[in-house]
């Protein structure tokens, strides 16, 4: 017999919900210490097309909520992709894989988090639609659904809301904000969209506010902005029992009136909360533009959060402060070359181009990247000529490396500054092996497994690894940095920690060597001998790290090691 208060026509308590039981169609584990109400849910979905800024839009309304307003926010990124993480996938195709502290590789929306929120992430804000199904196959095989079949609702769902709860416990969230990846009629979020109904329902309305981002279309043709799409797309999100509270407009030219009202009309939506995001050019200046189309406020409203909020806090201050520095003129141009396989696809390398822009203003310059396909090594090294500064990114596999060995050279024979990330310090080692400790055909054994100089060679504890989801060498590591050395000046600190994704290291055996010939080693693991940083005294900024520093670079914290390089580019301008 179903119990009364779960008989279907009254809402379920949350004790009810909470209640391991056969005896009915509920499944919810709520997580010790939570309490309904206590934290408030922001659902981000887009329609119409993917790619509109639906991440930089929950990322800079994130902003806003705990920079300005001072609320604890912890956000969710859904991928509906099968994949468990995103430590497979091709960055060519998907963007960058950026890596969080903890290990976890997930997509690039998450860089953006850390650096609008200004806050380090874990695995409990990157969700996958194949981490929530491996956890139901690992359940079920472990007997735990009480001989129930194992369903898309209530277990799909009720697993994804479990992780939302779990995570508000965990960070003690006053707001959790969820962006939903893909667009709304997407088989890949269907049943994620389903749980945020359910969600909905079991929190109470006031306590879940429902944002969509649309694109308005306005056709070269017509040249007239046509909302039809967008209604539709609207359409179909309430098909599936989920009212907007906001609709959030994308269009390339400011929104008129006409169209603004239809969407209102046809998604229930108050015009006040049809809002026109434009474009503002710089995804700094968009909290301080949601700001002034009262985005917050009417969040603030939704979610009877107006006592709670805060007015103005230091962190959101300095905020305004880099977005005036960046809009300031005068502003001196350096040219940084970026080498990469992936040059087609600037996604790829993400991370990068925003630590370059968001350290720059702090020197009073601006950036202007030019992207060097190193397929052709000698025209690769001739279009470094005259650059400010090289930046060799990280990589993976053969196809440019001789192009980007031939860049370094460059950089180091003509005194021009050069930074070398991951597979670029790999490279640098390569080539001073090669070019000055006289060790010719220096290789590394990721591209010439029979090399008779494997001065890169894999890590030891990498050699037995089988598969390749999650199995590098991942995430944040502690560091000692060498006193007296650039390293040293930069952090200003004996003991760093950085994010690290890599499978292959300095061979221990060619270290010595490679000292002698004058290469100082500046940074390396505490209790291995794992080389993890590299420089060259006498060079005006020959740098280079094993590790990631655009992960952990933040427009109010830049990474000292972009600080550097673009100082020593900018020195004599
Ligand atoms: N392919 C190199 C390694 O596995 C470098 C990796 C990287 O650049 N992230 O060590």
């Amino acid at each position: 017999m179903p119990s009364k208060e779960n008989s279907g026509d009254s809402k379920p308590s949350f004790k009810s919900l909470a209640k391991k039981s056969e005896e009915h169609e509920f499944y919810n584990n709520i997580p010790k210490g939570y309490t309904k109400g206590g934290t408030k849910y922001i659902i981000v979905t887009g329609s119409v097309i993917s790619g509109v800024g639906k991440g930089t839009f929950t990322s800079s309304l994130g902003n806003l909520l705990s920079l300005y307003h001072g609320f604890k926010v912890a956000p969710v990124k859904f991928d509906g992709y099968l994949n468990f993480d995103a430590g497979t996938l091709n960055p060519y195709r998907h963007g960058e894989v950026f890596v969080l502290d903890d290990g976890t590789e997930c997509d690039l929306d998450l860089g953006s988090y850390e650096r609008m929120l200004n806050k380090g992430l874990s695995k409990d804000n990157y969700l996958t639609a194949g981490k929530i199904f491996k956890t139901i196959i690992d359940k079920e095989r472990a007997g735990k659904y009480l001989g129930r079949d194992v369903q898309f609702i209530p277990h799909v769902t009720g697993e994804i809301k479990n992780f939302l709860r779990n995570l508000s416990v965990k960070r003690d969230a006053n707001i959790v904000i969820v962006e939903v990846g893909g667009t709304i009629g997407d088989i890949e979020n269907a049943y994620f969209l389903e749980a945020m109904r359910e969600l909905a329902h079991e929190e109470g309305k006031e306590n879940v506010c429902f944002i969509n981002v649309v694109y308005i279309l306005e056709p070269g043709s017509l040249g007239e902005q046509k909302s039809k799409a967008a209604q539709l797309g609207l359409r179909t999100l309430m098909g599936l029992g989920v009212q907007p509270d906001i609709v959030v407009c994308r269009s390339e030219r400011p929104l008129n009136r006409s169209v603004q009202e239809k969407i209102s009309i046809y998604s229930n939506v108050p015009v006040k909360r049809v809002i026109n995001s434009r474009d503002v050019g710089d995804i700094h200046a968009i909290p301080l533009f949601l700001k002034d189309v009262g985005v917050d406020q009417e969040v603030i409203e939704i979610l009877g959060l107006k006592g709670r909020a805060r007015a103005c806090t230091k962190e959101f201050e300095k905020w305004e402060e880099l977005v005036s520095k960046i809009k300031s003129d005068g502003k001196k141009k350096v040219k940084i070359g970026i080498t990469g396989k992936y040059t087609a696809v600037h996604d790829s390398y993400i991370s990068i181009l925003k630590a370059l822009e968001h350290t720059a203003p702090y020197l009073g310059a601006s950036i202007d990247v030019r992207w060097i396909e190193t397929t052709n090594t000698e025209k690769a090294a001739k279009e470094v000529e005259g650059l400010d500064g090289i930046i060799v990114p990280g990589g993976f596999g053969s196809r440019g490396s001789e192009g980007k060995i031939a860049c370094i050279k460059y950089a180091r024979e003509n005194n021009v500054p050069f930074l070398g990330l991951c597979f670029g310090f790999q490279m640098a080692v390569l080539e001073y092996a090669r070019n000055v400790a006289k060790l010719g055909c220096a290789a590394s054994t990721e591209i010439d497994t029979d090399t008779k100089e494997p001065v890169i060679c894999i890590l030891p504890e990498q050699e037995e690894v089988a598969g390749l989801g999650g199995t590098m060498r991942l995430g944040g590591y502690d560091m000692m940095v060498k006193e007296g050395t650039l390293a040293h000046k930069l952090y200003g600190s004996t003991k760093i920690r950085e994010r690290f994704r890599h499978r292959f290291n300095v061979n221990t055996k060619y270290i010595d060597k490679l000292e002698e010939a004058g290469m100082v080693f500046s940074g390396m693991a505490p209790q291995k001998r794992i080389m993890q940083i590299l420089e060259l005294p006498g060079h005006k900024f020959f740098f280079a790290t094993q590790y990631h520093p655009e992960f952990t670079s933040r427009p109010l914290s830049p990474s000292p090691v972009f600080r550097g390089f673009l100082e020593a580019c900018l020195e004599g301008k």
